[in-house]
């Protein structure tokens, strides 16, 4: 079984060194084993069918506009893995789902930016999926079931979104959270630490705020992918910080079907970093 992460990866302000979430970052990849490859399944790439990236050597993918100059001149030249990307379209399709490879697709910036802290080497194979914007919940919780079957203990799944995601209500650099956002981060993190994925599964009329906190599902489809991948347990939660007021930056990090048991009622839920709360 693949190792299974969600990641929020914010801004594409948080690749450079000096932003705050590089060191939770970096802190998180310490509890994650070196995987022989890596799939990312990205918020900012949407295609019916499911799309991965089959090039030899994917570009990076500088896809926002408007930051410092020093942002554009990064790059994350991790080497691909078209036969794995072959493999997993296959086993997509064979489940009814739909996947394809493109072969000119590089890896953008919610795939590289938390890529580029957790493993700077760049040296890992990296493939690239896309998230489906026309399905919904239940569909991307079953897409994750399909792709855990088709990885090995080698592989690393990142499902990168964010757990809020309203780019309307972001402040600058001030670090005050705005009360719906603590509202809905807490919400995920109780259900997340019961595993009610039922419940998560129909945030849309159950989560409080959740028309403010996602006025899109693209932002929040990557973790139903990684819930329906990662083990039934509760998973660790990290970097539990919001950046301008409105970007929830948690991440969780699935335990290995085949890990001892944790004992009940001992749930790890840790936070690397809490600031502004
Ligand atoms: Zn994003």
């Amino acid at each position: 079984m693949a190792q299974v992460l969600f990641i929020s990866h914010g801004s594409p302000m948080e690749a450079l060194d000096q932003a705050e979430s590089a060191s939770a970052w970096r802190a998180l990849a310490g509890h994650l084993e070196r995987p022989a490859r890596i799939v990312v399944v990205s918020a900012h790439w949407s295609g019916f069918p499911v799309r991965l990236t089959g090039s030899q050597q994917p570009a990076t993918i500088h896809d926002f506009g408007g930051f410092p100059e020093p942002l554009y001149a990064l790059e994350y030249p991790a080497p691909g893995d078209p036969r794995l990307a072959r493999d997993v379209a296959c086993t997509l399709s064979a489940a009814g789902l739909q996947a394809c490879v493109d072969p000119e697709r590089g890896l953008d910036h919610g795939m590289w930016v938390p890529l580029r802290h957790l493993y700077p080497d760049a040296d890992i194979p990296v493939v690239g999926v896309s998230i489906s914007v026309r399905h919904d919940t239940d569909w991307h919780y079953r897409m994750g079931r399909e792709l855990a079957q088709s990885l090995d203990d080698d592989t690393l799944l990142i499902c990168s979104g964010s757990i809020t995601h309203n780019l309307s209500d972001t402040r600058g650099d001030r670090h005050d959270v705005a009360g719906y956002v603590d509202a809905f981060q807490t919400w995920i993190s109780q259900h997340m630490a019961s595993r009610d994925d039922a419940t998560m599964l129909d945030y849309r009329r159950r989560a409080p705020h959740a028309e403010r906190a996602h006025p899109g599902d693209e932002h929040l489809l990557p973790l139903f992918v990684a819930l329906g991948a990662g083990d039934s347990r509760a998973p660790q939660r990290f970097n539990a910080i919001v950046l301008h007021q409105a970007l929830a930056m948690d991440a969780y990090l699935f335990e290995r079907a085949s890990a001892v048991q944790a004992p009940a009622g001992s749930h790890r839920i840790r936070s690397l970093v809490s600031v502004g709360r």
